[in-house]
């Protein structure tokens, strides 16, 4: 983990502004300060809180990025215009949060709501926390990128504009990637809305750079594919309005 750049960032910022706290969103389980597990930054039980405050003299609060991301678009954002969000970042994994009646819910000892490891698939891809067939494993943003990148030859370490210029280029070639990716999807993402019954859908992360492409057809398999127990006229999904800024938006108000 990069623990010494993030200082190094702190302590540059404390040059030019004056502060007293400082907010980050991270990847993983978070538990009173403290990164439980971090199956993606592989990480397991650091504090970070006690570690950041001891070098940077500032008072630390560090929580999940999804729920930052979550507690940004809910009050600046696209969520505020409802009571109940599901909201999910898709991007090398999945993170989750659910806002209900316009609070975040958590867990009493685990923040929960790790949507990306509710198994999809029996004995699937093996993810990193230990399970086979995680959500993330299929519709994390970076499942859909990497199958591409291998289906048109491409290198791993092409940019994110490059790579959708090689995608409008290779147009049907990559369809099928594009349709059991949105399959994938829209299995989980159904599965979630039949529990949480939500107001609307809003996805942040990697996602809303491929959502022009993404967006409506996963709408349209929801709605059209036997997937809901509640059949609905219209779902409200939409990208985050922050897309990958959001998680450090809300990171500044936790
Ligand atoms: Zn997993």
């Amino acid at each position: 983990m990069q623990f010494g750049y993030i200082v190094e960032i702190i302590n540059k910022l404390k040059e030019k502004y004056e502060f007293e706290k400082f907010g980050l969103g991270m990847a993983g389980s978070i538990s009173k300060g403290t990164v439980l597990k971090s199956v993606n930054l592989g990480i397991k039980e650091y504090n970070i809180t006690e570690k950041l405050e001891k070098e940077t003299g500032l008072k630390v609060n560090v929580k999940n990025d999804a729920k930052c991301a979550a507690l940004a678009e809910y009050k600046f954002g696209k969520c505020k215009n409802y009571k109940n969000v599901l909201f999910l970042t898709l991007g090398t994994g999945i993170g989750g949060a659910y806002i209900y009646n316009g609070s975040l819910m958590e867990g009493s000892n685990f923040e929960g709501f790790e949507f990306g490891h509710m198994i999809i698939k029996e004995n699937g891809l093996l993810c990193n926390c230990g399970k086979k067939g995680c959500f993330e494993k299929y519709a994390g943003i970076l499942a859909f990128k990497r199958k591409i990148i291998e289906r048109l030859g491409l290198s791993y370490e092409i940019s994110g504009h490059d790579l959708r210029a090689e995608m409008k280029k290779a147009g049907d070639k990559i369809l099928d990637i594009q349709e059991e990716y949105i399959n994938d999807l829209a299995l989980g993402l159904s599965n979630l809305i039949n529990i949480f019954e939500p107001d609307s859908v809003i996805i942040g992360g990697g996602f809303a750079r491929y959502d022009y492409i993404l967006l409506e057809p996963l709408k349209q398999k929801i709605l059209n594919s036997n997937l809901l127990f509640n059949p609905r006229e219209d779902i409200v999904i939409e990208s985050a309005e922050f897309g990958n800024d959001a998680g450090m938006i809300g990171a500044s108000i936790i």
